[in-house]
């Protein structure tokens, strides 16, 4: 039985993984929620994500797993290849949604999106492109929100879902710093080799490659570059350097290789990482997501947190008798796991920029053992 009985409204700030999440976990608990997006289309870009087991888990409790992993592509099994090109070892994922169903799926971003959208939009969440917060105030048991179309509301709760740079977090007066890894990564959408039937990670001298298949047809490479500046790429650049940059791999990598020049979808990102020391709320403001705590991708898992923080934040409201109370309850229980997560994500950074593959595969197996933990 939910505890808090007070007005349950809440305006989301960026229509993301976190805030589409959020919208449909609280939406189930009877909040009527609007979300503020930015982008005036739902559009997002089409590179590919890991759901790792935390995320299916939490997308289960959601009643999304299993759409996710039909639009998607189940694996339970990271192949490690050496420098030569010779297997050096297999991570088993735990299956946290039962023994007969996938660890993990690799899923195209656009088709996760338009999942969450669709049950979003089913259980009545009103989602506005195209719109931004200019203001916050709190306003007793309430917050006023102004919006860039010069209306406002006011709501029970506001939550800052708007990715690592957040202008959410700083209306709410909560500042954090971004830190830069010395990596750039980059993703490109290529047709499904037969043999890619899990996650394949190949080490090279200077760089790392992986496979994660997302469909039965299309599977995503990526590539983390080391010890680069940050830089933008013309458009025009990205495939033909992605090209050039694998041809330092043996083996199967070699066989990819091709595949990206068909690539209509080569996209390059900095390493960037944060996390939010300190409290995670304002009065009935709080920040999710990326806006909270933005790991590195290594662990592949910034979705899951994401998902997770939805979920938990819609339990934690309920368990509460003040939406105040709630938020600091929700930000308690994140902030062990997510802090771990960010930590732990930067540690394989490192070791993976000192060619201390052994050690980086270590750490990624422990922690994805780490993290099937409730979350
Ligand atoms: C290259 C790369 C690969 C990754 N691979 C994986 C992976 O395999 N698995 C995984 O779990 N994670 C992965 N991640 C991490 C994952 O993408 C993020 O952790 C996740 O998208 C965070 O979700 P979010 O909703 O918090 O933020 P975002 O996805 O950034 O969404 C924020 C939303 O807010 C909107 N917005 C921004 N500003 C405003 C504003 N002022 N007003 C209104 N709306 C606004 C944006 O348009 C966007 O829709 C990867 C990240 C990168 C960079």
């Amino acid at each position: 039985m939910d505890s808090y009985r007070g007005v349950r409204t809440a305006l989301i700030v960026g229509a993301g993984v976190a805030g589409l999440t959020a919208a449909i976990a609280l939406a189930r608990r009877e909040w009527q929620v609007e979300i503020a997006e930015v982008n005036p289309s739902k559009a997002t870009s089409g590179w590919g994500l890991c759901l790792t087991g935390p995320a299916l888990r939490a997308l289960d409790e959601l009643g999304l797993a299993e759409t996710c992993l039909a639009e998607g592509y189940g694996v339970s099994v990271i192949t490690h290849v050496d420098v030569e090109g010779e297997p050096a070892g297999e991570v088993r994922l735990p299956r946290l949604i039962g023994a007969q169903r996938p660890a993990m799926a690799g899923i195209a971003r656009p088709v996760l999106h338009r999942i969450l959208y669709a049950e979003a939009e089913r259980r009545g969440v009103a989602v506005r492109h195209g719109l931004t917060v200019t203001a916050v105030d709190q306003q007793g048991e309430l917050v006023r929100v102004q919006l860039s179309d010069g209306t406002d509301r006011q709501v029970a709760l506001v939550a800052g879902a708007d990715g690592i740079r957040s202008p959410a977090r700083s209306l709410l007066g909560l500042e954090t710093s971004l830190d830069y890894h010395g990596q750039m990564v980059w993703r490109a959408l290529v047709p499904r080799p037969l043999w890619a039937t899990g996650i394949h990670q190949f080490a090279g001298k200077a760089d790392t490659v992986g496979l994660v298949p997302i469909s039965g047809s299309q599977a995503y490479v990526f590539l983390t570059e080391n010890g680069v500046e940050q830089s933008v790429l013309p458009d025009a650049e990205l495939a033909p350097c992605l090209q050039q940059l694998l041809e330092d791999f043996p083996g199967r990598v070699a066989e990819i290789r091709p595949l990206v020049s068909v690539s209509e979808s080569v996209v390059r990102r900095p390493v960037r990482t944060s996390f939010l020391e300190g409290a995670w709320n304002r009065g009935n403001g709080v920040v999710i997501g990326d806006a909270a705590h933005a790991p590195a991708p290594q662990m592949a898992s910034g979705a899951a947190l994401a998902i997770e923080d939805g979920l938990v934040l819609a339990q934690e409201l309920g368990r509460h008798a003040s939406v105040g109370a709630g938020l600091e309850a929700f930000a308690a229980r994140r902030m062990p796991r997510c802090r771990t997560l960010v930590e732990t994500s930067v540690a394989i950074a490192d070791l993976e920029q000192a060619q201390r593959h052994h050690e980086a595969h270590r750490l990624v197996d422990a922690c994805h053992r780490l993290m099937a933990e409730p979350a």
